[in-house]
């Protein structure tokens, strides 16, 4: 059931002990919304805890708190009031879902693109992170943003927005993220953070683009990697920044081997709703930003998505 932010505020000041979680293959916005949430509710006195079912990026490791993230133990019970699915639809978070006993079930997303399968839903597409939605939710409860709130939620806000470049930055983007700063979160710290690589992943980039592919007369670029590369390519983190400049691209993503006849699709775009392109595949996100898994042989599983593009791009 969809319901407004007020309601959903009243949801969570009227729980006491409250499980946070968001999507598997976690990202900026993901952590930087439970996360923030988290210190905001635990420095209301409330018993509040973020679960995770991955492994997290270790470029995160300067967010504060990201230490207490705890991955669901196998056979493991976690009992709550009211568990706050963050960022994404409920099947996406692994087995966070079936360890969890809660009385309410709160979800909070900003994809357009969300099934509304959760009891209650709060849903803003119009926002550009779920972040930007803490922040809101924060006020509306009457709080404030202590550093460590702060700290989290503009850094979900920045990695969505790409740093405040993307279509989806708006002024209400931006006065949230000014209401952050203004409490002293630095952004060259986190950009800094965020943009850190090892060397081996900057060799890895350089050769993933070494299989760099144009199709649709040079409106797609993709990199495809299969199980033998894959060994080679061992991030893709960053490769869809660097092929997205190419001129003339409208949809640019990779492929990447991630178990036998499974792989992982990641697309952006200035325009094509690829999100549209994702559902065919049954995943989602956003109309210039989405991700599918393609359950197919390689050749077939390669034909499939460039076939699904070139029919949205044609449309
Ligand atoms: P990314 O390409 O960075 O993994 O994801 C881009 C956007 O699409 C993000 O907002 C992400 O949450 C969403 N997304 C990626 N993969 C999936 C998927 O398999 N299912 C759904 N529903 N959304 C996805
Ligand atoms: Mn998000």
């Amino acid at each position: 059931m969809k319901i407004t932010l007020d309601e959903a505020a009243k949801m969570v000041a009227d729980a006491q002990t409250i499980i946070l979680t968001s999507h598997i293959r976690p990202d900026g916005d993901s952590i930087g919304s439970t996360l923030g949430l988290m210190h905001w509710l635990r420095a209301q006195g409330k018993d509040a805890r973020v679960l995770i079912d991955d492994e997290l990026p270790r470029i995160f490791n300067i967010l504060p708190g990201i230490e207490t993230i705890e991955r669901p133990a196998e056979g493991k019970r976690y009992a709550a009031d009211l568990l706050i699915v963050c960022d994404v639809e409920l099947k996406r978070t692994g087995e966070v879902l079936p360890a969890v006993d809660a009385v309410h079930v709160l979800n909070i997303d900003h994809h357009v693109t969300n099934d509304e399968e959760a009891e209650y839903l709060y849903l803003n597409p119009d926002y550009a992170a779920t972040c930007e939605i803490m922040h809101d939710l924060i006020l509306a409860m009457g709080g404030t943003f202590s550093l460590d709130v702060a700290t989290c939620l503009y850094t979900g806000m920045a990695t969505d927005t790409g740093f405040f470049r993307f279509s989806n930055t708006t002024p209400h983007t931006m006065r949230a993220a000014a209401d952050l700063i203004e409490v002293g979160v630095k952004p060259n710290i986190i950009s800094v953070a965020m943009e850190l690589k090892s060397y081996d992943e900057v060799m890895a980039q350089v050769r993933a683009i070494r299989h760099l592919e144009m199709f649709h007369d040079g409106r797609v670029a993709a990199v495809f990697i299969d199980e033998e590369k894959a060994k080679e390519v061992t991030t893709t983190e960053g490769l869809l920044d660097a092929l997205r400049v190419i001129e003339g691209t409208q949809v640019v993503f990779f492929m990447k081997w991630l178990e036998k006849d499974t792989y992982r699709v990641s697309m952006r775009s200035k325009g094509t709703n690829v999100s549209r392109i994702a559902q065919v595949f049954d995943g989602g996100g956003h109309i210039r930003a989405a991700g599918c898994t393609i359950h197919a042989p390689f050749d077939e599983a390669k034909q499939k998505i460039l076939m699904a593009i070139g029919e949205e791009l044609n449309r």
